[in-house]
């Protein structure tokens, strides 16, 4: 065990108990989803369906109300959170974005975002969507099913770019693969925008490697850690056995966010923070250090927030 090193969360209700400990005010979750319950029942109705999709049962841990949801996070310790919308169709990502950036304006600890589609009205509302405050953008690359090299989506990406407004993209084969997924395709839309601060969804699940490889190439670039290293994807998607080594050895420490993907989880929140834990304990070079930066200081930065107290 390394020194300094609190002891891991043993469950959702010592979460506190722990972030108090690497003296934090709590928490700061970057991949959070909230959506329209219609489209949430969709989406947990896909997972009930988890043995077909993916293999594997894949219960929702935290399947609440909307209010219960929120009052999950705020007893969990998370300050704030950016709370994920993402369209799987072209006439859908204006009317996410506005009911996103509702939820926002109603729930006190989450902060507005936006999403976006290769469509000809993107620019206007991505452009309406910065103007209201979003402070963030979720882009699917996977459920989309679209290039995110689509020319419709280059002054998106130039615009997102010049605001410096970070887009949480899931663009790796996991869960599962997509016809545009894959680290090599998103690479090329950061070669064309290299200032794009970008945020790397499940850490570019399972091409961790090749994650790493973009982060190192792009200053802007940053992985979320959003199930990587649980004990339930593991098995499936392991991370390389010296993940800590390298995150330390190459001074990556600091572009690494918390994220969770709550609600629809198969496990308690509080595994993912043991996740992040355990690679703290396992290198010297990260420790409490490490802890602080992944689960507050950098989500905080990247969304802007100078006081999360
Ligand atoms: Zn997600």
């Amino acid at each position: 065990m390394t020194a300094g090193l609190p002891e891991p969360p043993r469950d959702d209700a010592d979460v506190p108990r722990w972030t108090a400990e690497l003296g934090l005010p709590g928490l700061v979750d970057m991949h959070v989803h909230f959506l329209p319950e219609r489209v949430l029942r969709k989406v947990w109705a896909y997972f009930d369906e988890g043995g077909r999709h993916y293999g594997m049962n894949w219960p929702i841990t935290y399947r609440f109300d909307e209010p219960t949801r929120v009052d999950v996070l705020r007893r969990l310790g998370v300050l704030r959170f950016a709370p994920l919308v993402y369209p799987h169709k072209p006439d859908m990502a204006a009317w996410l974005t506005d009911w996103v950036l509702d939820f926002a304006e109603r729930t006190p600890a989450a902060l507005p975002t936006a999403t976006l589609y290769p469509e000809p009205g993107v620019l206007d509302y991505l452009g309406k969507a910065l103007d209201a405050g979003a402070r963030c953008v979720k882009v699917h690359v996977q459920v989309g099913a679209f290039d995110p090299r689509d020319p419709l989506l280059t002054p998106a990406w130039g615009l997102l770019a010049e605001a410096g407004v970070p887009v949480v993209v899931h663009c790796g084969h996991g869960p599962l693969r997509g016809d545009h997924t894959g680290l090599d395709v998103f690479a090329e839309v950061l070669d064309a925008h290299p200032t794009l601060t970008t945020v790397l969804a499940h850490a570019g699940m399972p091409e961790y490697d090749a994650a790493l490889d973009l982060v190192r190439r792009h200053q802007r670039v940053y992985l979320d850690t959003t199930m990587v290293g649980t004990a339930f994807i593991e098995p499936l998607m392991p991370l390389p056995p010296d993940w800590p080594a390298r995150l330390a050895a190459d001074g990556l420490a600091d572009r690494v966010v918390l994220g969770t993907d709550y609600p629809s989880l198969p496990y308690a929140y509080a595994e993912q923070l043991r996740a992040i834990h355990a690679w703290a304990a396992e290198d010297d070079r990260l420790g409490v250090g490490f802890l602080r930066r992944v689960v507050h200081d950098t989500p905080a930065r990247l969304l802007g927030l100078v006081d999360t107290s």
